[in-house]
């Protein structure tokens, strides 16, 4: 893509009422743009971040048999009060409002309630399960706070998976395929070593969930990691001595850190179900009620967490699996000669393959270089006056700084390879 053709354009200073560093760069960079307090819209280059980490984790759910769908934004309030969550004093992030034909209407928080209702039109027999499905849904919730920039929004783009199946063994297999699959999403997204699999409250349903929790210091959570058992125990669950049998761990061990939670995972068991009237007939022909899990994953707060961890003070540092483009180009100066080359580069690169963001402005090269270093694109290749006569490309890799000469065989074979 050509940076001329760009609609979105950097600024030097992020509005005043933003305090999040996640906020503040990606909309001092243009990958956002702020609706208002904890509303983000997403502009093409954070579009493109975004469907790749969308990518990532569509993959990784795909392979477990998950089977993508997306359902409803607004939710019938008659579905949530089956099972006591239509009540503010029992959710208290609803947005609700009203029909002009009469009758509340529910901006879909979470959506537990509509798909297993949705479930009992298509599930009958122990023969129709399992079932996995999932979505990319936006979430709409009334959060009190909403400080922490695209890290808890009013609106928000979550994965959500639910698991149908006969009973608790069943069960038990796909809870460890998803967490198998949770933990390949961290890694490749960069975060696996700063992610734990953590144990939490279960809430009003079950004694436990498990969090996937990302060290960092703008956390909102606290937790107690093991580093040698790769697990953690959520602060809200400290006190259980329970925990601590499960993990097999002693308190001692443990190191207190700051966290933000990425994912979270529950067991219904088939309490849900119950209360929806979400049954099968096993083989023996009895009704039994479907054991349901739910396995979320905040794909908006993914993206600001990647800002918060790998963010320099120059700008953006994306890794390469969720980065917008693979390569800035920067074309330097507006020569003929710079120019041609500079074409030629973006033909090439791109018929490799290669995603690439061109530089091709006329403005200052210390604009440029800023521009691009807040940006945050892994690899940048300059092109000037300088590196045609040396007949090799500057390329400086953004996370480390390293800068290195190739040639155009070079430099292909190393981003069509790496
Ligand atoms: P939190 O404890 O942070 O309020 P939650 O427990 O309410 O989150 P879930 O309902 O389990 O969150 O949602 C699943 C995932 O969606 C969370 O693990 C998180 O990654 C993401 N998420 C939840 N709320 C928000 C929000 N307001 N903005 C962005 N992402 C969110
Ligand atoms: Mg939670």
């Amino acid at each position: 893509m050509r940076q001329s053709q760009l609609f979105t354009k950097t600024r030097r200073e992020a509005p005043k009422d933003e305090v999040a560093k996640n906020a503040q760069l990606l909309i001092r960079a243009g990958y956002v743009y702020k609706e208002m307090a904890g509303v983000y819209a997403y502009l093409p280059l954070g579009f493109r971040v975004l469907e790749k980490i969308k990518n990532i984790v569509r993959e990784e759910m795909n392979a477990v048999g998950g089977q993508e769908m997306i359902m409803t934004g607004l939710q019938n309030p008659d579905v949530w009060k089956k099972t006591d969550r239509w009540d503010d004093e029992k959710v208290d992030v609803w947005f609700k409002s009203e029909l002009k034909s009469g009758g509340e209407v529910g901006f879909g928080w979470s959506h537990e309630e509509p798909i297993t209702e949705m479930m009992k039109q298509y599930l009958s027999s122990y023969r129709d399960l399992p079932q996995y499905v999932y979505q990319f849904q936006t979430k709409l919730r009334n959060e009190l706070r909403a400080k922490s920039g695209i890290m808890r929004g009013r609106e928000f783009v979550m994965k959500d998976m639910y698991s149908y199946t006969t009973d608790e063994e069943a069960h038990k297999k796909i809870y460890g395929s998803v967490i198998d699959a949770y933990i390949r999403v961290f890694d490749r997204v960069g975060l696996g070593d700063r992610t734990f699999l953590t144990f939490a409250s279960g809430g009003a349903f079950t004694k436990f969930s498990h969090e996937f929790q990302t060290i960092s210091d703008v956390g909102e959570d606290t937790i107690y990691v093991h580093d040698a058992k790769k697990v953690a125990v959520n602060k809200e669950v400290y006190d259980e001595p329970v925990v601590y049998e499960e993990l097999g761990v002693k308190k001692e061990e443990l190191r207190e850190v700051k966290a933000i939670e990425v994912g979270n995972i529950f067991d219904f068991a088939g309490i849900k179900s119950e209360q929806l009237g979400l049954y099968y007939k096993n083989e023996a022909g009895e009704e039994m009620p479907v054991h349901l899990g739910s396995y979320g994953l905040g794909i908006t707060r993914l993206m600001g967490v990647l800002v918060e961890i790998f963010a320099d003070d120059k700008g953006l540092v994306w890794p390469e699996a969720v980065a917008p483009f693979r390569v800035h180009l920067v074309q330097l100066g507006t020569e003929d000669e710079v120019k041609t080359e500079a074409e030629e580069l973006y033909r090439e690169l791109t018929g490799n393959g290669v995603e690439v963001l061109f530089d091709d402005r006329d403005v200052r090269a210390g604009e440029k270089f800023a521009d691009s270093d807040l940006i945050g694109i892994p690899q940048r290749v300059v092109v000037s006056q300088k590196t045609l006569t040396e007949g090799k490309f500057e390329c400086v890799d953004r996370q480390s700084g390293t800068t290195s000469h190739k040639s155009l065989s070079e430099l292909i074979s190393y981003l069509t390879h790496a």
